[in-house]
């Protein structure tokens, strides 16, 4: 007769939880701010015209931004308020 010693499951911290999935694989942080979404408005604007075509359209060589005055002071220096210039144009469109 043999006598096993049961050894205690080991418990994982809750920050070892969260870090890996349930297959136990790591677990990537999402990446924040890839998709440019500075638009000033959700609501369409004027049929045909883009924010290329928009007095607002703020370009440099390597990004572009809205500068209609709700969206400047929300400016960062990341994707995530850049805008594309071919994106139909939003309610707060207008005229250059
Ligand atoms: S259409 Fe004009 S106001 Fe609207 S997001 Fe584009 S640049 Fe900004």
């Amino acid at each position: 007769m043999t006598s096993e010693v049961h050894a205690a499951p080991s418990v994982q911290s809750r920050a070892e939880v969260y870090r890996n999935d349930l297959f136990g694989d790591p677990v990537q942080p999402p990446r924040k701010g890839t998709t440019p979404g500075g638009y000033a408005s959700p609501m369409a604007g004027p049929e045909g015209e883009t924010c290329a075509t928009c007095k607002w359209a703020v370009r440099t060589r390597h990004y572009s931004k809205c500068g209609h005055p709700i969206m400047r002071p929300r400016w960062t220096h990341g994707v995530a308020t850049d805008i594309r210039l071919k994106t139909r144009a939003c309610a707060k469109w207008e005229k250059p």
